[in-house]
C-alpha cells in the first residue's frame, strides 16, 4: 500500500488516503515519486474537466525514480531519474501528432487528468511521458520546470524574436519569476514590469535589467520607451494586458501564458500599422521539458520554491491558490 492524495468526486476537497501501488503495464513504468510541484490547474479535479474519471490523483510536476518496468519498455531502466509534466501522452496518428506537434494531440493524455498523478508516493506513467532528469538537478526543482518553466522556455524560444531584443515579462509570479530568468539567459533586454515598488530588488536578482512599476501613472510611458519586441503575458489580468499592447515594437508580439478571464480588447488597426501580432503557447511536451531542465540546470535557471510533506497537500494547495507562496509550492514524499 502506498499513500496518496486525490479527489474522491468532483465537487470534494483533496483527502489523504491509502491505495495499493499501482503496477506498471505494456510501455508503462512505474515511478517512485521523489517531489511533486502544485499548480493551479491541480484544482481541476475538483471542478471536473472533460475526460476525467474518479477518484484521480492530482499533480503534474512529477520528479522521481523509475523503480519498475512494464512488458516491452527499452530505452530506460530502473534507476533512471525522470519526471512527468502536464503533457501526459500523445496518441501519434491525430493531425498534430503527424505534424510532430505533440502537445496539441486532440487525443493527448494530461498527468493527473487521465490518470493519477504526482500526489502519491509512486504513480504510473507512459513511455512518452517520460522526460529525463539531468544527474545534477534536485527533484524539487525538476517539477515546477516541467510546468511553469516549460511554459516560458518553450513559448519565447518558438517566438523567434532576435536575441538582444527588448524583451517585457508582465507579471512577477510562478510563471513571471522563471520567465525573467530564462530571458535574461537567453539573451535578450529584459524589463520586467510588477504592480509595486517592492517587487524591483526581486526582479532585478532574478536577472531583469530594468524594472516597472505598473501601479505608477508614468508606466504606460516608460514602456513605450523600451518600446518591447515581445511581451510576455505571465499575469490574468486582461486590463493590464490591454494596457501594454501599444507599448510594442514595431512587428511587435504580445506572448499571452496565462489565461484570463477577460476577453481581451485590441485595436486592429494598431496591429495592422504595425505589424503586430497576438499569439498564445501551451507548454510542451516530454522532450521539451528535458530540453527545458538542461537549459535551466547549465544557465542557473532556479525556481522558487516552498516544499510541504504529502501529507500537507490540501493546505499547501490552498495556500498556492492565495498566493501565499514564492513562487512554487513543492511536495516532498518520505520514503
Ligand atoms: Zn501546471
Ligand atoms: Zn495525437
Amino acid at each position: 500500500m502506498m499513500k496518496a492524495v486525490q479527489y474522491a468526486n468532483k465537487g470534494e476537497d483533496l483527502k489523504l488516503v491509502e491505495v495499493p501501488i499501482p503496477k506498471p503495464g505494456k510501455d508503462q513504468v512505474r515511478i517512485k515519486i521523489v517531489a511533486c510541484g502544485i499548480c493551479h490547474s491541480d484544482t481541476f479535479g475538483k471542478y471536473g474537466i472533460p475526460g476525467i474519471t474518479y477518484p484521480r490523483t492530482p499533480g503534474h510536476e512529477v520528479g522521481g525514480v523509475i523503480d519498475q518496468l512494464g512488458e516491452g519498455v527499452t530505452g530506460f531502466k530502473v534507476g533512471d531519474k525522470v519526471g512527468v509534466g502536464w503533457f501526459g501522452g500523445h496518441c501519434g496518428h491525430c493531425k498534430a501528432c503527424r505534424e510532430d506537434d505533440w502537445v496539441c494531440c486532440t487525443e493527448g493524455k494530461v498527468c493527473g487528468i487521465h490518470y493519477d498523478g504526482g500526489f502519491a508516493e509512486y504513480m504510473v506513467a507512459p513511455l512518452d511521458a517520460l522526460a529525463r532528469i539531468p544527474d545534477n538537478l534536485p527533484f524539487e526543482q525538476a517539477g515546477p520546470l516541467m510546468c511553469a518553466g516549460i511554459t516560458v522556455f518553450n513559448s519565447i524560444r518558438h517566438q523567434h524574436i532576435k536575441v538582444g531584443s527588448v524583451v517585457c515579462i508582465l507579471g512577477i509570479g510562478g510563471l513571471g519569476h522563471l520567465a525573467i530568468q530564462f530571458a535574461r539567459r537567453m539573451g535578450y533586454e529584459v524589463v520586467a514590469h510588477s504592480s509595486g515598488a517592492d517587487k524591483e530588488k526581486l526582479a532585478r536578482d532574478l536577472g531583469a535589467h530594468h524594472y516597472i512599476d505598473g501601479s505608477q501613472p508614468d508606466a504606460i510611458q516608460k514602456l513605450t520607451a523600451f518600446s518591447p519586441k515581445m511581451i510576455v503575458a505571465t499575469t490574468p489580468h486582461a486590463k493590464t494586458i490591454e494596457s501594454v499592447i501599444p507599448t510594442l515594437a514595431v512587428g511587435g508580439k504580445l506572448l499571452v501564458l496565462a489565461a484570463a478571464q477577460e476577453p481581451l480588447s485590441v485595436s486592429c488597426l494598431q496591429l495592422i500599422g504595425k505589424k503586430q501580432s497576438i499569439g498564445g503557447w501551451p507548454s510542451g511536451d516530454s522532450r521539451d521539458s528535458e530540453e527545458t531542465m538542461r537549459f535551466a540546470q547549465i544557465n542557473d535557471v532556479t525556481p522558487m520554491i516552498e516544499t510541504f510533506p504529502l501529507e500537507k497537500a490540501p493546505e499547501a494547495l490552498a495556500k498556492a491558490l492565495n498566493n501565499k507562496v514564492r513562487f512554487r509550492s513543492v511536495l516532498v514524499m518520505k520514503h
